[in-house]
C-alpha cells in the first residue's frame, strides 16, 4: 500500500543550530540562540532557581495532577508580578488566569479563546517584524493575521508615526498584539510617552490589546518598569489579555512555565471566562506540568528568594547591557564609520544589527559567526572573551 505520508512535503529547517554544530572552528560564535548565557558562554541556572528547586524537592510533595488551570500559588503570584500589587483588576478579583506551557502555550490559549469568543472580526494585527512564531501560533489558532508598521530600517528604530497611523486605520474593535517590553526581534521599544499615545490610539479605535510579555525584568532589570505598558493600558480603562513567560527572566526555558490571563469587567465575568478557558485547555493537554510552576511559585512567594531573584534578573540584564556597550566600543575602536548607537539604545536579549542577509551569510561562512538572516544577534551569546573577534568580523563584513 502507498504510505499515508507519501505526499507530505519536506519542510524548511526551523533553527540555525545545525550549521553551528557542524562548524569545526573552535572559535565559532552562536548568536542565534534565544537563551541567556553567562560570560563563559555557558547556560546559566539562576542560584535562586537552584535554591527554590531544592525547597520543592525537600518538601516531598506528591506528583498528582494540578487542576486544569495549574498551580494556584503560582498563577496568583504571576498575576501580581505582571499587573502589580496596586492593580484595580487584581484587587477586584476580576483577572481570569491559567498556567500555560510557557509563553508559546499562553499565546496559543489566547489565540484559541479569541477565535472562539471574540465578538468582532477574528483578525489579529502583529508588528512588522515580530517574533516569527506569532504568525504561526495565531494562524494555527484559526485567527487571520495582519501586520502593522513597527520598525523603521532607515533609522534602525521605531516607526512610531507609522505604527500609530496603522492603529488608527484598523477597523474598529480590532485585536492588536503588543510586545510588552524587549521587542523580539528588533530590541526596539516605544518610550513611555509613546506608549501613552499608543494606548490612546488603541482606546480610540475600541481595539482589543493582547500583550505578549516574554521578558519582564529582562529588558531594564526592573520588573515594574518593564510592566509599564501593560499597567498603563489598564489604568486607561482598557482590559487586555496577557501572555507571560518565565523562560527568560527565571531561566526556566525547558520547564515551560507561563501563564495566560484575561482582565475582565467584573468578578462574575471572570468566572464565565475562567470556565471557558478550562473547556479549551482540557482537550489540549488536560493540565499543565507542575515542577517548574512550583519552582516559580517559591521564587515569587518566598520574600528572601524573591529578593535574590530580582537581583539575579538585574545581573543578567546588566551583563547584556554591558556586552552591547563593549560591542559598540570595539567596532568604533576598529574605525568603523557606521553609526552603531542602535546597539546600545535597543533593549533585551537581541540586537537588530541592520546587517543584510548576504552579510549574515558571510559572517557564518567566513567568520563562523551564526545568527538569523534578518541580522538579529543574541546579545546573550556575546562574552568578554568573544566580543573582540565578533566586532572584527562585523567590521570586515560592513566595511
Ligand atoms: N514571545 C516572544 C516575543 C518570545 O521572544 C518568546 C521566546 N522566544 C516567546 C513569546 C515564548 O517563549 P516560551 O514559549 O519559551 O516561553
Amino acid at each position: 500500500a502507498v504510505s499515508a505520508w507519501a505526499k507530505v512535503p519536506q519542510g524548511p529547517p526551523v533553527s540555525i543550530t545545525e550549521a553551528y554544530k557542524a562548524d569545526s572552528n573552535p572559535e565559532k560564535i552562536n548568536l542565534g540562540v534565544g537563551a541567556y548565557r553567562d560570560d563563559k558562554g555557558k547556560p546559566f541556572v539562576l542560584p535562586s532557581v537552584r535554591a527554590a528547586e531544592k525547597k520543592v524537592v525537600e518538601s516531598t510533595l506528591d506528583k498528582e495532577y494540578a487542576g486544569i488551570t495549574g498551580v494556584p500559588t503560582f498563577t496568583k503570584a504571576a498575576a501580581l508580578l505582571a499587573y502589580g500589587p496596586d492593580s484595580a483588576p487584581i484587587k477586584e478579583d476580576r483577572v481570569a488566569i491559567t498556567q500555560s506551557i510557557s509563553g508559546t502555550g499562553a499565546l496559543r490559549i489566547g489565540g484559541a479563546f479569541l477565535e472562539r469568543f471574540y465578538p468582532g472580526a477574528k483578525t489579529i494585527y502583529i508588528p512588522t517584524p515580530s517574533w516569527a512564531n506569532h504568525n504561526a501560533v495565531f494562524k494555527d489558532s484559526g485567527l487571520k493575521v495582519e501586520k502593522y508598521r513597527y520598525y523603521n530600517k532607515d533609522t534602525i528604530g521605531l516607526d512610531f508615526d507609522g505604527m500609530v497611523a496603522d492603529i488608527k486605520a484598523m477597523p474598529k474593535g480590532s485585536i492588536i498584539l503588543l510586545h510588552a517590553c524587549a521587542h523580539n526581534p528588533t530590541g526596539v521599544d516605544p518610550t513611555e510617552e509613546q506608549w501613552v499615545a499608543i494606548a490612546e490610539a488603541v482606546k480610540e479605535g475600541d481595539h482589543y490589546p493582547f500583550f505578549d510579555m516574554a521578558y519582564q525584568g529582562f529588558a531594564s532589570g526592573d520588573t515594574n518598569k518593564d510592566a509599564f505598558a501593560l499597567r498603563h493600558f489598564i489604568k486607561e480603562g482598557l482590559r487586555p489579555c496577557l501572555s507571560q513567560s518565565f523562560a527568560k527572566n527565571m531561566g526556566l526555558y525547558g520547564e515551560r512555565v507561563g501563564a495566560f490571563s484575561v482582565v475582565c469587567e467584573s468578578g462574575e465575568e471572570k468566572k464565565r471566562v475562567d470556565s471557558q478557558i478550562k473547556i479549551l485547555v482540557r482537550p489540549l493537554y488536560s493540565n499543565p506540568p507542575i515542577h517548574g510552576a512550583r519552582i516559580a511559585s517559591e521564587i515569587l512567594n518566598d520574600p528572601a528568594l524573591n529578593k535574590q531573584w530580582l537581583g539575579e534578573v538585574k545581573d543578567m540584564a546588566d551583563r547584556i547591557i554591558t556586552m552591547r556597550a563593549l560591542l559598540k566600543e570595539n567596532l568604533e575602536k576598529l574605525g568603523s564609520k557606521h553609526d552603531w548607537s542602535h546597539i546600545t539604545s535597543q533593549i533585551g536579549m537581541f540586537a537588530y544589527t541592520g546587517l543584510k542577509a548576504e552579510q549574515m551569510d558571510v559572517l557564518a561562512k567566513e567568520h563562523s559567526v551564526y545568527a538569523t538572516k534578518d541580522g538579529r544577534i543574541s546579545v546573550a551569546g556575546i562574552t568578554t572573551g568573544n566580543v573582540k573577534r565578533l566586532a572584527e568580523a562585523i567590521y570586515k563584513v560592513t566595511g
